[in-house]
Parts: C-alpha cells; sequence; structure tokens
C-alpha cells in the first residue's frame, strides 16, 4: 500500500452560511476574522493535535487548505498548520501548497502574508459577477470585490510570488440564460486566472435552496439547458486557451491542480479537521461533521493508529469504493481504465461486458467511448450529458447487490 502524499486541512469558519452550501461549516458573523476568535483558537489547537498525533509519512507533495473559509485564518494562523504538517511529514520540494480565498474576507497585505506563509497556490471563491446573483446565492462578497482580489493575485502571478491561482464559479443558477452566462465566462477570461473551476449549482437537501425549490421558487435551468451551458462553456474556455482535464476544470498548460489529480486518481491522502474526508494507506474514513463530536473523536483516537476521529471506514483499494473511483475517474477527460479497476477490486470481468449493454445506446451516439481497457466521455458532448451515463452506472452496481452495494459479485481474491 502506497503512503499518501497529499493533505487536505479543513477550516470549517465562515461569516455566514450561502444558501446553496451543505457543507460543514461554523458561520461567525460577517465582522468575525480569525486573529481575534475564541472559536478560531479553539479548532486551530484541535487541529495541531490531530496532525501531531498522526503516524507520519513520506514528506507531502501537496497540501490543501479547504472550507470553509481559510482566509478567515491570519497568515500566522495559517503559517502555524504548515509548519506542523512539516514537522510531522515534511514538505517535498516544490509542493503545491493551496489557500481557499474569498473575495472580500482578505486584501492585497494579508494575501502576502499567506505567500511569505509558503502558500503558493491560491482558489478565489467567486462564483459569479453579477452583484444580484450574488445577493441571491447569499454571498457576502460583491462583483467589484471579485474583480480586485483577481487583480491582486494577477500581480503576485506576474512577479513570480505565486505559482497559480484558480476561479471558481458556478453556472446553472435560477433563471440564467445562455446570455447570461456567456456575459459571466467573458468577464472570467478577462482576469486571467490560470485555472478555472465552473460547477454546476446543486441543491443539497438541509440548504435555503431546498426550501426555495419545495416552495417552487427556484427556477433552475431545465436539464438540457444545463448541458447547453456546458457546451457553451467548453467551447469559450478552450478557445481561449484552456485545456478541460476534468468535467469542472479548465486550465491552462502547466496549471492543472495537482492536488485535484491525487483525489481523481485514487491515491490516498490525509484529511484534518472536521467533517475531512481521510484516505491513507487504503483506509478510507470520514470526521465528524460538528466541533464538539470531533473534539470528542480526538479525546478517544483509534486504537490502531492513535490519530483519526472516525465515523465510518472503509478498506478499499485506493481508499475509495469501486464505484466512487468509477464515477471520479470518468469526470476527467482522459477517463478510467476500467479492466484495471474491476480487477482491483476483485469483480469478475463478465460484470462489464454486462454494463457495457446497458451503455450502448450512450456508446452508439459516441457520448461514451471505450478503447480498449480505457472508458472515457467524448468531450464535451458526452462530459455535458454525464448526469445520464452516471445516473445507469450507479444503478447497475448497486443492483449487483442490493443489500450490500460495496461488495457486489467479485471474482476470487488472487
Ligand atoms: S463561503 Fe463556501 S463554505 Fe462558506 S458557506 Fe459559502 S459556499 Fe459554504
Amino acid at each position: 500500500m502506497i503512503d499518501p502524499r497529499s493533505a487536505y486541512v479543513h477550516i470549517p469558519f465562515c461569516h455566514r452560511r450561502c444558501f446553496y452550501c451543505d457543507f460543514p461549516v461554523v458561520p461567525l458573523g460577517d465582522r468575525a476574522d480569525g486573529s481575534t476568535s475564541g472559536s478560531v483558537a479553539a479548532y486551530l489547537e484541535l487541529l495541531q493535535r490531530e496532525i501531531a498525533s498522526c503516524p507520519g509519512g513520506p514528506p507531502l507533495a501537496t497540501v490543501y487548505f479547504g472550507g470553509g473559509t481559510p482566509s478567515m485564518l491570519t497568515p500566522v494562523q495559517v503559517e502555524g498548520l504548515l509548519e506542523a504538517l512539516g514537522h510531522r511529514f515534511g514538505l517535498a520540494e516544490g509542493a503545491e501548497v493551496s489557500l481557499e480565498l474569498d473575495p472580500a474576507s482578505f486584501d492585497e497585505a494579508r494575501l502576502a502574508g499567506y505567500l511569505a506563509a509558503g502558500i503558493n497556490r491560491v482558489s478565489l471563491g467567486g462564483q459569479s459577477f453579477d452583484d444580484g446573483v450574488l445577493a441571491d446565492l447569499g454571498r457576502r462578497h460583491r462583483g467589484a470585490d471579485l474583480r480586485e482580489a483577481a487583480g491582486w493575485l494577477r500581480r503576485a502571478l506576474r512577479r513570480g510570488e505565486l505559482a497559480s491561482w484558480s476561479l471558481d464559479l458556478i453556472q446553472g443558477l435560477p433563471h440564467q440564460s445562455a446570455a447570461h452566462w456567456d456575459g459571466q465566462l467573458r468577464q472570467a477570461i478577462a482576469l486571467e486566472p490560470p485555472h478555472l473551476s465552473v460547477y454546476d449549482l446543486i441543491v443539497e437537501p438541509g440548504t435555503v435552496f431546498e426550501r426555495r425549490r419545495q416552495r417552487g421558487e427556484l427556477a433552475l435551468p431545465p436539464e438540457d439547458l444545463a448541458a447547453d451551458l456546458m457546451e457553451q462553456t467548453w467551447a469559450r474556455l478552450t478557445a481561449a486557451g484552456y485545456g478541460h482535464y476534468e468535467i469542472s476544470n479548465y486550465a491552462l498548460p502547466g496549471h492543472a491542480s495537482r492536488h485535484n489529480r491525487v483525489y481523481w486518481s485514487g491515491a490516498g491522502w490525509w484529511g484534518f479537521g472536521m467533517g475531512a474526508t481521510s484516505a491513507p494507506r487504503g483506509r478510507r474514513s470520514s470526521h465528524p461533521r460538528t466541533r464538539a463530536a470531533y473534539a470528542e473523536a480526538l479525546a478517544a483516537p483509534a486504537p490502531e493508529t492513535g490519530h483519526a476521529p472516525e465515523t465510518a471506514t472503509t478498506p478499499e483499494p485506493g481508499g475509495m469504493p469501486f464505484d466512487e473511483q468509477l464515477l471520479v475517474g470518468l469526470r476527467r477527460r482522459e477517463g478510467v481504465n476500467l479492466q484495471r479497476l474491476a480487477r482491483q477490486h476483485h469483480l469478475d470481468p463478465s460484470l462489464l461486458e454486462d454494463l457495457r449493454r446497458r451503455l450502448a445506446a450512450y456508446e452508439q451516439r459516441q457520448l461514451l467511448c471505450i478503447e480498449g481497457p480505457r472508458w472515457r466521455l467524448a468531450d464535451p458532448d458526452g462530459l455535458a450529458l454525464s448526469n445520464g451515463v452516471l445516473r445507469e452506472m450507479l444503478a447497475w452496481w448497486q443492483e449487483l447487490e442490493p443489500l450490500s452495494p460495496r461488495t457486489p459479485r467479485r471474482a476470487a481474491a488472487p
């Protein structure tokens, strides 16, 4: 089993909860700041304790501070966490160290502090340039904040102080038209981000958006318009020189996120903090999603490792169940070597023929391409219409073993 060389650190604090968000977050209010908040200080102590109690491993090649709103932490606080990771694992030469930043939660001086602390890649949660849309999403920042923050990042990149940065956008918003979305894409390209992540809006249970939908107040684009918007994104961004390397991700040459590739490749990673998922050495676990439960789990560490507060554990090759590896693999432009994946999970190879027959219509329409052992969705049509294929695959997998979808019919283990 390969030792992971990546770590995710969850910073749960936000100023407020956005209307579509179901992440494990702790809203602290619009004026809160990590330097003065007792909640932040107490949580950082827990994180330090968890990192220190981790068994350790080879130097980390990627570190990702996600959230939440990690830019609510001061540079000194981020540096303290990086030092703890460095002490436990070491940081490999040229490691990619990413931090998620929210516009309006940092300024240029704070950005300089993060870079001096060791951050070399930033993910900017822009989501939209339209103030009305941002208000409707429950976001705290406005389009002007986003443009200003992007200007600081662009300058830091030009000065060589930052290796790369990414802009997040959300598509498929209520009332969104193709013309509106095109305007958003043009504004994004004008900011010159080396990397763009474009996510579909998903209405999650328990969110304000779900309640709006139940009341009939959320006019989401129909599925075919959502697919058209994805193709529009592909056309606009590839024409601007971005490569489409994953269903939601585009990058200029040399700017693909190394950390994200770890998740998609099925390689293991360490996860720290409440709600974080961890998959070191083929052992997948999810940390509790509240601070109290996380603190409690830390106080009673797992006996085998002395670390990892867990709510669920699944030993799997690559730390991921077969269905999850299949789905994340198909999100990548290069697809997935399904024969190898099936072998790793000791699946009967004849099952893949069943699946192929079931997906024949997609293959005939050239949305799904099967090239020897490799299965991939055509770019852009197959990726844009991926929901149907992925739904069908999940149904196939669940039908194999309704009582235990994690352990369907398997070939004898070698
Ligand atoms: S800023 Fe991000 S993590 Fe925080 S509530 Fe909004 S969407 Fe969720």
